[in-house]
């Protein structure tokens, strides 16, 4: 990975709105419930690249781009379900 590329993709976590905030809010005990976490991410401006990352990233855990560990699971299956679906055949 160049340099470029890399402070591409580190920019974003610029302008993160969970920037500063206290890291608890998105590591919480029981992983499903992060109502704070989750009301920061809904008005983030770059909440599309922390999800792409995250879900790019299964190791990582907590609250990204508004969606827990359970949520970002179902997203991957839905997915790779979406990439396996037969293409239709042309109509005309
Ligand atoms: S979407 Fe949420 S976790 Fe991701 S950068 Fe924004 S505030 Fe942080």
């Amino acid at each position: 990975m160049s340099s470029q590329q890399l402070g591409e993709e580190l920019s974003w976590h610029l302008l993160a709105s969970c920037r500063g905030k206290n890291t608890s809010l998105f590591f919480p005990e029981e992983p499903d419930r992060a109502p704070l976490a989750m009301a920061i991410c809904r008005r983030c401006p770059v909440r599309q690249a922390c999800l792409a990352e995250a879900l790019a990233r299964p190791e990582l855990l907590g609250i990204w781009g508004g969606t827990t560990e359970a949520d970002r699971v179902r997203l991957r299956q839905r997915l790779t379900m979406r990439s396996l679906r037969p293409l239709r055949p042309s109509s005309g």
